[in-house]
């Protein structure tokens, strides 16, 4: 479509003007005083946002390049690790350690659900070898939010680590990497954080860094040791992506202004919101309450309308575009992002575009029904 678009994907996802203008600065090397005061500052803003006093990591990559990392660093072929999956992201930690020849012990929950730390408690129970637990913050694929302090208390009292993908839910989800037991925070930039796609974040706590010591995977860019003689001067092992050190500079201070209690209250309402809405429209949501995700929710296209159809008049008429369904979900469910950048008006705009979207392919909807109950949690009345 010609015109304005409203990008409403799980990343990336809109960039804030502000951002936008402090990526364009003229560029500047990266062995510089200036480029290094930059990383300084950088990281101190990162650790108020992971809640840490870690060393913090910011990487030139997709969040993806994140979690290898996190594995190539401390997982050695025929150690035993432990994945937790319940969406497609959560398999990704399998496919990786696998990857890295590391015999791997999976906990499957139903897509749609979140991990039950009870099972991760006695996982470890019968594997006391397990070297490392692999968990998702934010289940992108299926919109749920999973129990990372719970299920960081049990892994502390093991000798394993934990490793946490935060890469879509870190900037609007609330993490306490410190209190909670995260061994390895591991994010991306172009979801919660409000940048384009390229960084990586991820922290590295004390109890790591001694298994990444002992570590005997092959591994080069994603040395951490490497990364670590660098940081100890802010500088990086290789050529950062400067202008997006920039841009976060830019949005961490966005969010600190905001206030972070403020940023997670924002995004917790964006999700009540437009889950009255799509209730109100007699859709089904994927997620339970209690751990939908306040970034990401999931929907199921109503029965014989296929998630794809309505995708696609939501882009060609309105110029919106939703996520698709991943692997198993494809064409059942629709995701509408309201992560980083978004605020009340974006989840109306949303849910007016689909109110339009379902009465084009044939669903009896009630105009204004969704938008009503969208409101009415944005005005604290009763529907
Ligand atoms: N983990 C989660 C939870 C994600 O949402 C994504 C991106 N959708 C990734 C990992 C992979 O990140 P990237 O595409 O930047 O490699």
């Amino acid at each position: 479509m010609q015109g304005k678009n409203y990008l409403m994907i799980p990343g990336p996802t809109p960039v804030p003007p502000k951002v936008v203008a402090a990526m364009s600065t003229p560029m500047f090397g990266h062995r510089t005083q200036d480029f290094q005061n930059l990383h300084q500052e950088i990281v101190a803003k990162l650790q108020k946002f992971f809640q840490t006093k870690n060393e913090i990591f910011v990487l030139t990559s997709s969040g993806t390049g994140g979690m290898e990392s996190a594995v190539a660093n401390t997982v050695n072929p025929g150690d035993k690790v432990l994945t937790l999956v319940g969406g497609k992201f959560g398999e990704r930690w399998s496919e990786l350690t696998r990857a890295y020849g590391a015999e791997v012990i999976e906990i499957n929950f139903e897509w749609g659900t979140c991990v039950d730390p009870q099972a991760v408690k006695e996982k470890l129970e019968e594997h006391p070898d397990i070297k490392v637990v692999f968990a998702t913050q934010n289940e992108t694929s299926t919109g749920v939010v999973n129990d990372i302090e719970s299920i960081g208390k049990i892994v502390a009292q093991t000798p394993a680590l934990l490793v946490v993908d935060g890469v879509s839910g870190v900037g609007g989800i609330e993490i306490k990497v410190d209190e909670w037991h995260v061994d390895i925070l591991t994010t991306g930039s172009q979801k919660s954080l409000m940048l384009p796609p390229g960084l990586a974040i991820q922290s590295i706590s004390q109890k790591a860094w001694e298994k990444i010591e002992d570590n005997k995977s092959p591994r080069y860019y994603f040395d951490l040791l490497k990364a670590r003689k660098s940081y100890a001067k802010w500088n990086t092992a290789y050529t950062p992506a400067v202008s997006l050190f920039v841009g976060l500079n830019a949005a961490l201070d966005m969010m600190l202004e905001e206030g972070l209690d403020n940023v997670y209250a924002r995004h917790k309402l964006l999700r009540d919101a437009t889950r009255a809405a799509i209730r109100a429209l007699g859709l089904k949501l994927m997620a339970e309450d209690y751990y939908a995700s306040p970034v990401v929710t999931s929907v199921y296209a109503p029965d014989g309308i296929g998630a794809d159809d309505i995708r696609k008049v939501l882009t060609k008429e309105y110029g919106i575009t939703f996520a698709g369904g991943q692997a198993q979900l494809k064409n059942k469910i629709f995701r509408i992002a309201h992560m980083g950048f978004a605020g009340k008006m974006d989840v109306l705009i949303a849910i007016s575009g689909l109110e339009m979207a379902l009465a084009r392919v044939g669903y009896p909807v009630e105009l204004g029904a969704g938008v009503r109950a969208a409101q009415q949690v944005f005005l604290g009345v009763q529907s």
